[in-house]
C-alpha cells in the first residue's frame, strides 16, 4: 500500500484529495536482490509541517520537492526484512527518509540517510521520530545552542503543545526560564500548564485581553527575552513588540504562512527588526546547521535520561494506518494534532 502525491495545492490548504492510496503487487523474493539493496517494513511515519513546502513544485529550498505521481516520503522508522547490504541485517531497526508505503525497497540507503539504530529499553519507538528525532533536535539546537538561554529569562514559544514546542518549553523549565506558551485550544493550554509545568499559557484563538499582544503582556510582565517562533504573522509581531534588548528570536517556523508561496517574510525584514529592537533574529534549518559534531549525541543522551527519570514528558499523537496518513497530515497543518503527529503503519 502506498500514499501517492497526486495534485499540488498551490495557494490553498492541502486536502485528502491531493493524495491517493494505491495497492501494488509486492513479492519479497523478487525484490532487493541487487548488491547494496535493503528492504524495510515501515512502522512509524513522521508528519511534519516542512512537508507542506515540499509539495510546492517551484520552490527553491534546501530539500527538493516531492514528485507528483510518486509516494510521499519523510522521516520514518522501519524494520529490515531483507538485506543485500553488509551494513544492514534482517531485524535491524532503521530510521531515514522512507516513503509512505508498507514496504520499501531501498537501492541506496545513503541517499535516504537510512541508518540502523538501537532504541533504548523503556523508551517507546515512536519517540525516535519525535522528541529524539528531528523535532526534539530542533528544540535542542534552536533553544539551547542558538538562543543561549540564561536562568531567570522569559521564554515564549508558539505552537507550544506541538512536536517542537512541547520540548522547547520543557527544556526551558529545566534551564530555569519563565516559560509562556500559546496554543490553539483550551485542552492544549491546560496540558501546557498542568502537565508540562509552563508558567503561563493561553489560547491564541481567544486570547485573554482580546489580542495576542494583550495576552502576552499579561503573561510576560518583565518582557520577553527569547521568542521561539513557530507560527509567525500576528504572533511574531506581538512578541516582537515586547522583546527586551539583547533578546533572541530563533525563527524556527512560520506555519501561518505555509499555504502561500511567500511563506516567510524576506530576510531584510528580520534584519530590520534585529537592528530596530537590538536583538538577534535568526532563521535556522536544523538539519543544515546543527546535525554535525557532538550535538546529536548530546541531544540524545540528555533527552533519553530526562525521559527515563520522568522529568521530560512526551506527547505523541499516534494514529493508525496508511489510509489515514494524508487526512492526518492535512489536519496537522490546521492544529488537529495534539502532540507529535505520527502514523503507525
Ligand atoms: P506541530 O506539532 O506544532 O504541528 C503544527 C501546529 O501548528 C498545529 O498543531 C497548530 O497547533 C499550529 N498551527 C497551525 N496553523 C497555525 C496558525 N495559523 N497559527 C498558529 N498556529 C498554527 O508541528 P512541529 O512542532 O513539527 O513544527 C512547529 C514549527 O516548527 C513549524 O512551523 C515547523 O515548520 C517548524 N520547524 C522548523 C524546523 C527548522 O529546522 N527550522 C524543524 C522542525 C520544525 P495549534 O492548535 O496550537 O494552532
Amino acid at each position: 500500500k502506498r500514499v501517492i502525491f497526486k495534485t499540488e495545492p498551490k495557494e490553498r490548504a492541502p486536502t485528502q484529495d491531493d493524495f491517493e492510496v494505491v495497492n501494488v503487487p509486492f513479492d519479497l523474493a523478487s525484490v532487493g536482490n541487487d548488491a547494496g539493496n535493503v528492504v524495510t517494513q515501515n512502522t512509524f511515519l513522521s508528519l511534519d509541517p516542512y512537508m507542506r513546502g515540499r509539495m510546492r513544485q517551484e520552490a527553491k529550498s534546501y530539500i527538493p520537492p516531492f514528485k507528483l505521481g510518486e509516494p510521499f516520503n519523510g522521516y520514518a522508522i522501519g524494520t529490515v526484512i531483507k538485506s543485500s547490504n553488509p551494513a544492514f541485517a534482517v531485524g535491524d531497526t532503521v530510521k531515514g527518509f522512507l516513503s509512505w508505503e508498507t514496504y520499501s525497497v531501498v537501492p541506496n540507503p545513503d541517499l535516504i540517510q537510512l541508518k540502523v539504530f538501537t532504541p533504548t529499553p523503556g523508551i517507546p519507538l515512536s519517540h525516535y521520530i519525535s522528541v529524539l528525532g528531528m523535532p526534539g533536535f530542533t528544540a535542542y539546537g534552536g533553544l539551547i545552542i542558538l538562543a543561549q538561554p540564561k536562568a531567570g529569562e522569559t521564554l515564549f514559544v508558539s505552537a507550544a503543545s506541538g512536536a517542537v514546542g512541547q520540548v522547547v518549553g520543557q527544556y526551558g523549565k529545566k534551564l530555569g526560564l519563565r516559560v509562556v506558551g500559546s496554543a490553539g485550544s483550551d485542552d492544549k493550554v491546560a496540558f501546557l500548564k498542568n502537565e508540562l509545568g509552563f508558567d503561563e499559557a493561553f489560547n491564541y484563538k481567544k486570547p485573554p485581553g482580546g489580542s495576542i499582544k494583550a495576552a502576552l503582556q499579561q503573561a510576560c510582565p518583565k518582557g520577553i527575552d527569547i521568542n521561539f517562533e513557530n507560527v509567525g504573522g500576528e504572533t511574531y509581531d506581538a512578541a516582537l513588540s515586547l522583546m527586551n534588548p539583547q533578546g533572541r528570536i530563533p525563527v524556527c517556523g512560520w506555519i501561518s504562512g505555509y499555504n502561500s508561496s511567500n511563506a516567510f517574510p524576506p530576510p531584510e525584514k528580520f534584519e530590520a527588526d534585529r537592528v530596530k529592537h537590538n536583538l538577534s533574529v535568526l532563521r535556522f534549518f536544523i538539519q543544515v546547521e546543527f546535525a554535525k559534531g557532538d550535538t546529536p549525541k548530546e541531544h540524545r543522551e540528555k533527552t533519553e535520561a530526562w525521559i527515563l527519570d520522568g522529568s521530560l514528558k512526551v506527547k505523541d499523537d499516534v494514529r493508525e494506518g496508511l489510509d489515514n496518513a494524508a487526512a492526518y497530515f492535512c489536519g496537522m497543518l490546521k492544529g488537529e494534532n495534539f502532540g507529535k503527529a505520527t502514523i503507525k503503519v
